[in-house]
């Protein structure tokens, strides 16, 4: 089977004045499993624990996506729900929440702690969820900042895909980065109107294609990235690949892994 693999070469134009993370082109590995919360449920990891990270990047898959919210202390943690043991993560200092242990016995990550595990490697892009904020949508704004201003300080630019439901949030995130690799989540939006707003990719749900089938040829004719979620069913996969995705984010990553040997 022969099928387009991305090929997505990163250049690091953030770092020209710094030699911390070299400045040099950074190319990662070349074919289309993201990991989806990490690589957790063949081992019986926790979903978005470091484990789960470091499992995607032993994989060897093209990228690993993890989910962050801010508590009320303004830390970024990493977890997909809006509640973590009970507490509402933007109600809830960070000692708080730490406190209750992932089943692995890992404390809940920070994204500190998060992007610096992954910027030990350069196979791996590190997919970054912004979830919007249940408070408002100003937070949701100031959630972003905080995330951009974290990945500057830690020049981990090169690694970083963002990905978010809220559209006001991928704005965000352009304005405060403006060669910032974005994909929005949300389903609503063609081709065409996300690459009007620098938006480089689209990352829906995988039956939003088989609704709007015109949107894989338009992503294909306007070089927007084509990636789909959350596809654990080998048939799923198979269409996708058929149909030439650039990535698919998949809970399987070992199965699709397999499918495009
Ligand atoms: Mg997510």
């Amino acid at each position: 089977m022969s099928f387009l693999f991305a090929t997505i070469v990163l250049i690091d134009n953030s770092c020209t004045s710094s030699k911390k993370s070299t400045g040099t082109n950074m190319q990662f590995t070349q074919n289309i499993v993201v990991a989806h919360r990490g690589a957790w449920k063949k081992n019986h990891l926790p979903e978005n624990s470091i484990a789960s990270l470091q499992e995607a990047i032993r994989l060897g898959c093209a990228g690993t996506e993890f989910d962050v919210h801010l508590t009320a202390d303004d830390t970024l943690i990493v977890n997909h729900d809006p509640i973590y043991a009970g507490k509402k993560i933007e109600e809830s200092s960070y000692t708080s929440l730490a406190e209750a242990k992932l089943s692995n016995g890992e404390t809940i990550p920070t994204a500190r702690q998060y992007l610096l595990a992954g910027m030990q490697q350069r196979n791996t892009m590190l997919v970054f969820e912004i979830k919007p904020s249940g408070i408002s949508k100003e937070r949701g704004q100031r959630l972003a900042q905080i995330v951009v201003e974290l990945v500057k300080e830690l020049k981990a630019e090169p690694w970083i895909i963002y990905i978010s439901f809220d559209y006001a949030i991928i704005k965000k995130v352009l304005e405060l980065q403006p060669n910032a690799k974005v994909q929005y989540l949300n389903g609503d939006k063609s081709p065409v109107e996300l690459k009007n707003d620098s938006v480089i990719g689209l990352d829906y749900h995988f039956s939003v294609f088989k609704k709007h089938p015109e949107w894989i040829k338009e992503a294909k004719e306007n070089k927007v990235v084509l990636n789909a979620w959350t596809v654990n069913n080998g048939d799923d996969m198979k269409w996708l690949i058929e149909n030439k995705f650039d990535f698919i984010t998949t809970n399987e990553p070992e199965l699709l892994l397999e499918l495009i040997k």
